[in-house]
Formats: C-alpha cells, sequence, structure tokens
C-alpha cells in the first residue's frame, strides 16, 4: 500500500471554476462556503468574469444532461488532466456507473480538457491563483505530517476485515483540502489500483478514513445487491431518514454508507445505534453549547427546524421524537449485530474475511429484521 499527498490539478481548477460559474450564474442546487479563499474568489470572478471556454463547458454539462452530469461525474473526468493513463478505468466506470454519458465520452473529455486549460490560463499570475497555491503548499506539509497516523488507522481496519490483501497494490492518493467545497464535504474516485481522496476539512482523519473504507465497502455493497436484487427496496425502508436525505433513495449508496458509518461511528466505539447512546453523545451541559453545536452542524439545525426545535429545551423534550424521525436506523442496527458476529467467526476460523462473510450472511440478518 502506498500513501501519497499531493495536489490534483484537474479537480482544483474544476472547483475554484464552479465558484466563478455559480457566482456569477447562480443555481439554486449551488452551494457556496464561506470560507476565506472562496470569498475571494467570488470577488475575484464578480470583477473579472468567468472563462468562456469553462462556462460554455458547465452549460453544456448541467443543462444538456439536466444534472445526471453532476459534482461527482465532474471530478472523475478532471482527474484525467495531466493524467492520460487513468482514461480507460475512468470509460469502465462511466459505462458502469454513468451508462446514458458513454456515447458523449470523447465529447465530454476533449472539451473539458481544453476548458480547464483555457481557464487556467485566465487566472494565471492573479493574486487568486497566487493564493490558492500558497494555501495549497502549507496544507501538503501539514498532510503529511499526518501520513504516519493515516497509515495505522488503514492498516488495523482493513486488517480488522481480513482484507488487508485488497490494499496491497493500492495508491491511495490524499489531495490537499479542497478549499472551494461545492456539494459533497468529501468523496473518493476510483481508477483500479489508484484511489484519489479529496476532502474539504484539513486534518480530520475520520473523514480520510470514511473514504478510504469506501473502497472495501463500495463494491461489497454493490455485489451485495447483485447477488440479492429483492433486498433493494428493503435496504431503502430500513434506512433512517437523515441518511435518504444526504444519499436519496439509491440502495447501493445507502448500504455502502452504512456499512461504513455503522463500523466507524458505532462498532468501533462499542455504541450501539440506540436512542439511549444518542442522547449520550448529544447531551448538552447548556443553551450554550447546544447553540454552538446548533450553528456549527447545519445538518442538525436543518432537521431541528423542521420539528421546532431551535432551544435545548425543546430538542430535550423532543429528543424522542427527532430520534424516531431521523437517527432511527434499522440497517445500522442490524450491521452493528454483523460486525459482532464477524467479530467471534473470526476467533473460530481465522482466515474468514468480511467479504465473503457478509455476502454469505447479510441476506439472513435482513430476513430477520423483515419478520
Ligand atoms: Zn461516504
Amino acid at each position: 500500500m502506498r500513501i501519497i499527498i499531493k495536489n490534483e490539478e484537474g479537480p482544483q481548477l474544476m472547483y475554484l471554476a464552479l465558484i466563478g460559474y455559480f457566482s456569477l450564474y447562480p443555481k439554486s442546487w449551488g452551494k457556496i462556503s464561506n470560507t476565506f479563499l472562496t470569498k475571494k474568489a467570488q470577488k475575484y470572478f464578480r470583477k473579472k468574469g468567468l472563462d468562456n471556454t469553462i462556462k460554455e463547458f458547465f452549460d453544456f454539462c448541467f443543462m444538456h444532461f439536466n444534472n445526471y452530469v453532476g459534482e461527482a461525474t465532474l471530478v472523475y473526468f478532471a482527474l484525467l488532466y495531466k493524467n492520460p493513463q487513468r482514461e480507460e478505468p475512468l470509460l469502465n466506470y462511466i459505462k458502469k456507473s454513468k451508462p446514458k454519458i458513454l456515447p458523449f465520452f470523447d465529447e465530454i473529455k476533449e472539451n473539458y480538457l481544453l476548458a480547464l486549460n483555457s481557464f487556467k490560463k485566465s487566472i494565471k499570475n492573479s493574486n487568486l491563483e497566487k493564493q490558492t497555491k500558497e494555501a495549497t503548499k502549507k496544507d501538503i506539509l501539514k498532510k503529511r505530517s499526518l501520513l504516519p497516523r493515516i497509515k495505522t488507522l488503514i492498516k488495523k481496519d482493513f486488517s480488522f476485515f481480513n482484507t488487508l490483501n485488497y490494499i496491497d497494490n493500492q495508491t491511495f492518493i490524499i489531495t490537499p483540502t479542497n478549499f472551494f467545497p461545492y456539494q459533497f464535504d468529501a468523496g473518493s474516485y476510483f481508477f483500479e489500483n489508484e484511489v484519489i481522496i479529496i476532502d474539504s476539512e484539513p486534518l480530520n482523519l475520520g473523514l480520510i478514513e470514511h473514504e478510504v473504507l469506501h473502497s472495501l465497502m463500495t463494491p461489497l455493497a454493490e455485489e451485495f445487491l447483485e447477488q440479492n436484487s429483492y433486498f433493494a427496496p428493503i435496504i431503502v425502508e430500513l434506512s433512517c431518514t437523515k441518511r435518504k436525505m444526504t444519499y436519496g433513495n439509491n440502495p447501493t449508496s445507502l448500504l455502502g454508507e452504512e456499512l461504513i458509518y455503522t463500523y466507524t461511528d458505532h462498532f468501533k466505539k462499542k455504541l450501539a445505534p440506540t436512542y439511549q447512546n444518542f442522547l449520550q453523545e448529544h447531551s448538552f451541559k447548556n443553551e450554550k453549547y447546544f447553540q454552538q453545536f446548533f450553528v456549527r452542524h447545519s445538518g442538525f439545525k436543518h432537521r431541528c427546524c423542521k420539528l421546532n426545535i431551535n432551544k435545548l429545551q425543546t430538542f430535550k423534550k423532543k429528543s424522542k421524537e427527532y430520534f424516531n424521525t431521523y437517527e432511527k436506523n434499522k440497517l445500522s442496527e442490524t450491521i452493528y449485530q454483523l460486525y459482532f458476529q464477524f467479530q467471534s467467526a473470526k476467533k473460530n476460523k481465522k482466515q474468514v474475511n468480511f467479504r465473503d462473510f457478509f455476502l454469505s450472511n447479510f441476506n439472513k440478518y435482513l430476513k430477520i429484521k423483515t419478520g
């Protein structure tokens, strides 16, 4: 396994250009964060305008494909910038995950690479470009100091699942912080033996761990649902509302995410996904702590507001209602049990790996849960 911290110029240019695009041509689904650099960028584009080639390219993607081409697809193609060897793995990904744009593959690729170059030229030698480069350099140094901890964490996780061989030949590229986040806080992109992780939170080890675990859990969720398509609607039904608000009603993403969240947030911490544990994790000392948490966690705030919760007192009164509405998660409860079963199966039979265990046992667990 190799872990490399380095910049990926393509997605960085893309995210910066998106700030320009959504500052000048606002769309209801564009989200612009409020950091020092995004504010600078917005000011810059409002004054100087946005390079026309990249504007036309985004128009083409967002309007012609009616949101079928979104952030993830744009990042995937941007990762070809200066990395032509990624073209074949990308083509395979598009065939499998975005078949509707397969006939446009070359057109998108060529127009996009031209547009990124044109955009790069348009900001050359600007203060914005200099500040972004400086921040990137600093961030890379900071992240490199985390490398030993990241390595230990990944090894420990994959040895729990008995799947260390999965990461033998993998190269994980972790980019510096994405200073211009759009919709995702983080994302991982797979090119056969290369996984590229982009996230918008500096020094958040948990987020990196989450993205790395996708390389194990996403294919597993896909395989399980290919073999057990009958369970697809059941997975959606058992998931909690909070997840569906974030990830939509796609059974493969819901299952993949839940395999990861249940492992990192519940199993590793030995905290079952119950109301009692939820309360314990949300026990605010006083109003001030509650309000601070409220401001920092926009998703929590949004969900609370829908139940007319805006004070600690109302939260305390309605916490059960909040839990039942958003957090109650039968899928997570099922996976939580499965992890314990896997742990004891390993004690009896050391070589059992999570992939085999999951594929041969999870359907039984789901059957019990659904009666
Ligand atoms: Zn995820």
